[in-house]
């Protein structure tokens, strides 16, 4: 059947309860005139291609569950598909709400289709990096018309968000070079397209054609991923003019693209210390009008290459219970080398520590009941019901069984010195028997 709204924003605006309205509220325990209220305004988005049709709709935004994005794709070293299908399929299993496909060699088109006709959850992509694999052509031979085709094969192919690097301009160029960052542009897609300004002298085609971009995401209700080019590479980065700069850009093109229908989040950083992590959610909150906030990391400290999971869990937590909606994960392998399967796994249960986390502090509805259960379980040392509340049950399991204790209700952390069991059989008026 014909649909009479273009996109998620307009069908709320105009009063229309969709289907992914409908599943959203539902998995969110919301009264679907409050999601609909938020989604008319773009506090949340609800990243949803008209063309992948077996997704399961998820919300990001506020008043929601904080949800994550897995990234993976091939590279040109790493070029196997079947190791990234098992990624998926890992990350389905261990509750990724999203997956970007981050390839950025050989024809990417099968593995893509393969994910918005098989894969329920959300499907992501930055266009720029596949334009330079999709023409085989280097970059400074690209045309603007090159870079907005490519944006429309992965909206055709059913990509439910795109991130696009359009806050950077000309002037950015001037900004880099006037302000010696540390790092400069760590964004691989901000690069791509700070070199190929420098090389064209042309002005960033997703900012200047913003409008035809715009018209492809109406089509089949893409949401734009705001991409922060200048995002901090490193604490000394973190939180300066280029940043800041950058940020207002994307509040303004923000505002252009509700006013076209067009949902949106806002990409954010990268390396922060800690204490001002808090400050750059309420800055990009107010910038941003609200606009959902898709966080990378934010990694806390430099120094901890092989831990990068931890140091943005640690960021994320913060970031998400400050606003932040979605959390980019991060792996042990980020500045090291390719995720391989067990990478991503690592990353994606840091990540989902983290939004959880959030979530509770948030009080996000229901969001602590799961935690009210494992804490049952363990006064009742019903290890069974604990592997059912825990987020990873096969490391938990394999962890007890590996030092298994003497007595089958305590673990061999204390043995029959188990506070919980003294305490169930003092309380009990049992007789406690230690040796
Ligand atoms: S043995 Fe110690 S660590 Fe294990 S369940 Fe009992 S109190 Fe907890």
């Amino acid at each position: 059947m014909e649909r009479n709204y273009a996109t998620q924003m307009d069908a709320a605006r105009r009063g229309i309860v969709t289907p992914e309205m409908e599943a959203v509220a539902k998995k969110e325990y919301m009264d679907i005139n409050k999601l609909m209220e938020l989604v008319a305004c773009g506090k949340v988005a609800i990243p949803a291609n008209v063309n992948h049709k077996c997704l399961s709709p998820e919300g990001i935004g506020s008043m929601l569950r904080t949800k994550i994005n897995v990234n993976l794709g091939v590279s040109r070293d790493c070029k196997d598909y079947d190791i990234e299908m098992q990624k998926v399929q890992s990350a389905v299993d261990l509750g990724a709400d999203a997956i970007m496909d981050l390839s950025s060699h050989g024809d990417t088109s099968p593995f893509r289709r393969k994910l918005t006709s098989e894969c329920p959850v959300m499907i992501g992509t930055v266009p720029v990096y596949d334009s330079v694999i999709h023409y085989q052509r280097d970059l400074d031979t690209l045309t603007a018309q090159d870079f907005l085709d490519v944006v429309r094969l992965h909206a055709e192919e059913g990509v439910d968000f795109v991130t696009l690097h359009c806050g950077i301009t000309r002037k950015t160029i001037e900004q880099i070079k006037k302000h010696k960052r540390k790092m400069n542009i760590v964004s691989r897609g901000g690069s791509l397209v700070f070199a190929w300004m420098c090389m064209t002298g042309n002005e960033n085609p997703f900012y200047e054609y913003y409008d035809e971009i715009l018209e492809i995401c109406r089509e089949y209700d893409v949401t734009i991923s705001l991409g922060d080019a200048c995002r901090p590479g490193c604490l000394a980065d973190a939180t300066d003019v280029c940043q800041i700069e950058e940020l207002v850009r994307l509040g303004e093109l923000t505002k252009r693209a509700w006013e076209r229908d067009v949902q949106v989040m806002v990409e954010g950083p990268g390396h922060v210390p800690m204490n001002q992590i808090a400050a750059n959610m309420e800055v990009q909150k107010t910038i941003c009008m609200g606009a959902p906030f898709y966080v990378l990391g934010p990694i806390v400290t430099d120094i901890a290459p092989g831990y990068d999971h931890i140091t943005s869990a640690i960021g994320g937590a913060i970031a998400a219970m400050n606003g932040a909606s979605f959390l980019c994960y991060v792996t042990p392998a980020e500045h090291l080398a390719l995720p391989n399967v067990e990478d991503v796994k690592q990353g994606i249960i840091a990540s989902r520590i983290a939004a959880h986390a959030a979530d509770i502090a948030k009080g996000i509805p229901h969001a602590r009941e799961i935690d009210d259960r494992m804490g049952d379980a363990r006064r009742a040392l019903d290890w069974e019901k604990q592997w059912e509340c825990a987020l990873d049950p096969e490391t938990a399991k394999s962890i007890r069984d590996d030092r298994s204790p003497e007595h089958d209700d305590t673990c061999s952390m204390c043995g029959k010195f188990c506070a919980v069991r003294s305490m169930n059989k003092a309380l009990s008026g049992e007789h406690i028997d230690i040796l």
